[in-house]
């Protein structure tokens, strides 16, 4: 059989420890038979990234800029215990962070559903994604701790020098605590496009909430950008795909989302979805089932798993040890940066055969083939645990058939 061919570079991030091992694994066993694979390779272990003080991420970052598709590989954010460990220069940057500030992006979280494997939640029937703006509010605050007897006040020069003061609070009786947060109206209306593509994209509805009703001017102002987004630009698209966007307030979108079936898209401002992503992953099931795309404003994918470097694997499989390592979220990493490759260069049979590696990769779980973490979970009869390897190999068993 001839090999797909590809007419434009996917980019791919090497990166760490388990994942990188399986990286390797999912290349040899499952892509690089069927598909002639081209890609910008950039190698974001953290011992490249070390030699060359952290330049290769930034590289990656701009390559995908230009090429419009990025699959990467889970990375070691560098902590004190790791500088020691690598041996590094610098307690470099976490490589997402890097990534994230020069594509500008909202990240999409969605879990991979398979039957044998029912979320905490039962009633949770389809995949749930969570987009989480990724700028401002509590992640760029300026904190005080505050001594009883001092007043605290907002205060805002504008650029003629002019000065608005608000009173916070009066501390009598008490010493206290204060907190400023800010956002943008541009990112508040790049984070709001995006999800909105990325609903057309995946004709998904729309869910958007805040505390509108109690933070009339911070929270109201996110409401009212997304609205007048809508309104202007995407309600004749969405009544064309069939899909609506729903705004409401973030303790009705809880109860709601918990009495859901799911199959939609919920847009949460920084903090809220830092939380409700955990809640989500943790409510399908594993971390291992959690894939990742980051979407740009301007229409750039970079595709990776939800999890990281699965460490503790990792120091099991260097002293020669059986691991049965989740493969299916960075598998799934590769499938959609090779569809979306796809789907941008007309390229069918590409994108086709993502599908079918998908399709592959969830019938060796429904058929009871399945990983440790899953193992635990999985409420089939049949089911039987396998390694990282065997994994692997069960699902191209099943992907030939479908070639
Ligand atoms: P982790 O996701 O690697 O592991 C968390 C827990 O989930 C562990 O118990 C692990 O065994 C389990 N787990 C995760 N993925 C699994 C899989 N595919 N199969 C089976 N079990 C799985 O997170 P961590 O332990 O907090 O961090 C390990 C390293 O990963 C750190 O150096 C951290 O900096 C890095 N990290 C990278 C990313 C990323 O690149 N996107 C994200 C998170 C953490």
């Amino acid at each position: 059989m001839a090999k797909i061919q590809m007419t434009t570079p996917i980019v791919e991030m090497d990166g760490d420890e388990m994942t990188r091992i399986i990286w390797k694994m999912i290349k040899d066993i499952l892509i690089c038979p069927y598909v002639d694979l081209k890609t910008d390779y950039y190698d974001l272990g953290l011992v490249h990234r070390n030699e060359t003080n952290d330049q290769v991420t930034i590289d990656s970052a701009n390559a995908t800029k230009k090429y419009g598709v990025a699959v990467k590989c889970a990375t070691i954010t560098p902590n004190a215990q790791r500088m020691t460990e690598y041996n590094l220069k610098e307690m470099w940057k976490s490589p997402n962070g890097t990534i994230r500030a020069i594509l500008d992006g909202t990240v999409f979280r969605a879990p991979i559903i398979v039957k044998g494997i029912t979320p905490l939640l039962p009633g949770w029937k389809k995949p749930i994604t969570i987009a989480r703006h990724a700028y401002g509010d509590v992640y760029k605050n300026s904190e005080m701790k505050v001594a009883d007897g001092s007043t605290a006040e907002l205060v805002v020069t504008d650029k003629d020098g002019n000065e608005t003061r608000q009173l916070i609070h009066k501390f009598s009786g008490s010493d206290g605590i204060i907190q400023g947060l800010h956002n943008i109206n541009a990112s508040i209306a790049s984070f709001a496009r995006a999800c909105f593509n990325f609903a057309l994209d995946t004709k998904q509805d729309l869910w958007f909430a805040t505390k509108d009703t109690i933070s009339k001017k911070y929270d109201h102002t996110f409401k009212d950008i997304f609205q007048e987004i809508f309104d202007n630009e995407y309600k004749e698209k969405f009544d064309a795909a069939g899909i609506t966007y729903f705004y409401t307030l973030i303790d009705d979108a809880v109860a709601r989302v918990v009495r859901s079936e799911g199959g939609y898209i919920w847009a949460c401002k920084n903090y809220d979805g830092d939380v409700m992503s955990d809640m989500v992953a943790t409510a399908f099931g594993s971390l291992g089932m959690m894939t990742s795309v980051l979407v740009s404003p301007t229409g750039v994918y970079e595709y990776e798993a939800a999890h990281g470097t699965v460490t503790r694997h990792y120091y099991k499989h260097l002293k020669g040890e059986e691991t049965s390592t989740n493969s299916v979220a960075t598998l799934f990493a590769w499938t959609g940066a090779l569809r979306k490759r796809g789907e941008l260069d007309g390229n069918k049979e590409l994108s086709d055969f993502a599908d079918k590696l998908e399709k592959a990769t969830i019938k060796t779980i429904e058929d009871g083939v399945m990983t440790g973490d899953l193992y635990v979970l999985s409420n089939l009869d049949n089911k039987r645990k396998v390694n990282t390897e065997d994994f692997l190999l069960e699902i191209n068993n099943r992907l030939k058939a479908t070639l």
